[in-house]
């Protein structure tokens, strides 16, 4: 019998419950899973929420003349792939394109299309999805950037950065923040001293900033483990969840783009749950037989 929280996913063939509590890998997007997710113990398979939600077909911006469909294997014979726009090899979930062998890991296809790097570069940048040039250096970490590459940047001052090298200075700005948040919600506001920044924030973003304590709050009451979001999957989730708030602070084209891209999956998130519904009802298929579907 199945319980309530029990899910079905159509990549394995046995329902996936709730755990939480050990740190294990993803098999979508093989990174550490620190928050409560689902997966099958006998299998040792495991997803993280956010992976488990993707949807199996979707319109990404970077590939505007196809829609991508979710595989959960490789179907190339090296049963690998190579992701277009960081340039990895991946053996797990990826978002394809048949027709173009255009493919995505989750890490990537959900990367924000606009970052505020603060203490790096004083306007947003943008994600592009091809280089400007033929030759760039990374403006964080000095070495060249594959032209083929996705990147994030700044047009206006030709600021480009790797998007690992983005990631990695917003992980270490959003943990500064919380810390200072979770400061924040211990001393009155009334008569706390605001540093320079803290101010800045509060004027640049009212109501982020509440809706960012409000959530420090939450944080503070759950379990310490859930507290810190770690690597790529805290990447991935923060995109899902906390980036919405900040990109209304981005620059007009980036939240154009974005909430596009926002319509898009919702669109996709439709469909999907129709397909969710049509798999629910029919016996798993296995990996050897995965299907492209178009629509
Ligand atoms: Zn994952
Ligand atoms: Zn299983
Ligand atoms: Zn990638
Ligand atoms: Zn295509
Ligand atoms: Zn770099
Ligand atoms: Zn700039």
């Amino acid at each position: 019998m199945r319980t309530k929280q029990e899910t079905q996913h159509f990549s394995h063939h046995h329902a996936l419950v709730p755990l939480e509590g050990e740190e294990l890998n993803c098999y979508g997007c093989k990174t550490k899973i620190i928050e409560p997710f689902h997966g099958c113990i006998s299998c040792d398979y495991f997803l993280h929420e956010s992976c488990l939600k993707t949807p199996r077909f979707l319109r990404h911006p970077s590939h505007p003349q196809h829609s991508l469909t979710l595989i959960p294997t490789p179907t190339y014979s090296s049963r690998s792939f190579l992701c277009d726009a960081c340039g990895c090899e991946g053996n797990s979930f990826s978002l394809s394109c048949a027709e173009c062998d255009f493919d995505l890991d989750l890490y990537c296809a959900a990367l924000p299309t606009a970052l505020e790097l603060r203490e790096k570069h004083e306007h947003v940048v943008t994600l592009a999805f091809e280089s400007p040039h033929s030759i760039i250096c990374c403006d964080i970490c000095g070495k060249n950037i594959n032209p083929k590459s996705w990147i994030y940047y700044c047009e206006s001052c030709d600021f480009g950065v790797h998007l690992v090298c983005a990631a990695q200075h917003k992980r270490e700005s959003t943990k500064k923040n919380e810390k200072e948040k979770q400061k924040d919600t211990n001393v009155e506001s009334s008569q706390r001293d605001e540093t320079e920044e803290e101010k800045e924030d509060r004027e640049r973003s009212g109501n982020e900033k509440q809706n960012k304590k409000a959530k420090a709050k939450d944080k503070n009451s759950k379990k310490k483990n859930g507290k810190e979001k770690k690597g790529k999957a805290a990447k991935v989730e923060n995109f899902q969840r906390d980036d919405e708030p900040e990109e209304e602070t981005a620059e007009d084209h980036g939240k154009s783009v974005s909430q596009e891209y926002q319509k898009m999956l919702m669109r996709d998130m439709e469909n999907q749950l129709i397909l969710q519904a049509m798999d629910n009802a029919n016996d798993y298929i296995g990996y050897g037989s995965t299907k492209y579907y178009y629509y």
